[in-house]
């Protein structure tokens, strides 16, 4: 969904928002948790808050509607769908977003995080990283687990990788550089005394750099064609890349303008963002229209809350994350802090000097 709000000549702001929830049961007990099922009759829940992005976008848009006689410019507004699945942006592009909104000139987009409420943090360069997954399927040949001379066996074959895996980042990747891989899931056989045909290995990559990147998504191939010989395989892996997420590398420009805006604004309000693990694919919106973009992050946590639990030195086990059951972003002052944040950066490209 999106709407322009043409206001005279200027500059074209674009600020997105994402809409979409998660297959996750809400545990939150709010009054106004989300519905126990979605049609589908999967669980469903705002566990990454995005209702937070689209309420503070709304409220963005409603406020610069109310005060055209402040500013000068083109507002496009775009709410979008799918940011969990990595392919939200993407669609929106091959439905033709460039076309219907014309001309932009820089994009921008905020997430709600598990930092302060009333809190806006900013960053220069990479932010968030590149995540790719990957499903891969080995093959071994089955028997009866008391003839394991008959087999290829895919489960010792899979846990082969999966150690040698932890090599990659280890030992493959500079020190200097950052990257997480993660197995998330390995599945084989089904009984203890029959040793099945195949194991299914899920994983995860998390880089800030597309040469990174590419070294290990090779070294992770290398690795798993390699076992496979080892082990006598006798079929090649099957290895499929899914959920592809692109780089967030903030605009330098583009960023300092925001943060000096959110500093006038906010004043000790604003500060600098960590990089974050996380991965979004609002980045795919800007490139694909060949614009500077840049994306912040909001607190959503009760400040009280956070400072207890930071003295404690106990965040990361006390502060609810994203994608948690138990995520709730307090209300306020998280809508007010992500609306005027929206609003500020704007201004800081559509402003009457
Ligand atoms: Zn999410
Ligand atoms: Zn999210």
């Amino acid at each position: 969904m999106v709407g322009v709000l043409a206001n005279g000549p200027g500059p074209f702001v674009l600020l997105r928002a994402d809409m979409d929830a998660l297959p996750v049961r809400e545990s939150t007990g709010l009054s106004y948790a989300s519905a126990d099922t979605s049609a589908s009759g999967e669980p469903v829940m705002h566990a990454c808050g995005h209702d937070v992005h689209v309420v503070c976008l709304l409220g963005a848009v409603a406020l610069l509607a109310r005060a055209r006689d402040e500013w000068s410019g083109t507002l496009v507004a775009v709410f979008q769908p799918a940011e969990e699945t990595a392919d939200g942006a993407h669609a929106m592009l091959d439905d033709g977003l460039a076309s219907l909104v014309g001309r932009v000139d820089v994009a921008m987009a905020q997430h709600v995080l598990p930092l302060p409420a009333g809190t806006v943090s900013t960053r220069v360069g990479p932010t968030l990283a590149a995540a790719d997954s990957l499903r891969i399927v080995v093959h071994g040949r089955g028997a009866h687990g008391s003839m394991p001379q008959a087999a290829v066996d895919p489960v010792v074959l899979a846990a082969m990788i999966v150690v040698r895996l932890q090599t990659v980042v280890a030992r493959e990747v500079a020190p200097g550089d950052t990257a997480v891989l993660t197995v998330g899931s390995i599945q084989a056989g089904t009984k203890s005394n029959v040793i099945p045909d195949q194991a299914v290995v899920l994983l995860n990559v998390r880089t800030y750099d597309e040469r990174t990147r590419s070294s290990v998504l090779d070294a992770i191939e290398r690795i798993v064609r390699a076992e496979c010989v080892a082990s006598g395989s006798p079929r090649d892996p099957e290895v499929q890349v899914f959920d592809r997420y692109p780089l967030t590398d903030n605009d330098a420009d583009v960023t300092d303008r925001v943060a000096a805006a959110f500093t006038a604004h906010f004043g000790e309000r604003g500060g600098v963002l960590a990089q974050q693990s996380a991965s979004e694919d609002f980045s795919d919106i800007p490139v694909g229209l060949g614009v500077p973009y840049t994306y912040w992050g909001i607190g959503g946590i009760d400040p009280e809350t956070y400072r207890v639990a930071d003295e404690a030195g106990r965040v990361a086990q006390d502060i609810p994350v994203n994608h948690s059951a138990t995520f709730a972003p307090v209300i306020q002052p998280t809508l007010d802090t992500g609306t005027e944040a929206l609003v500020v950066a704007a201004l800081a490209w559509l402003g009457r000097a």
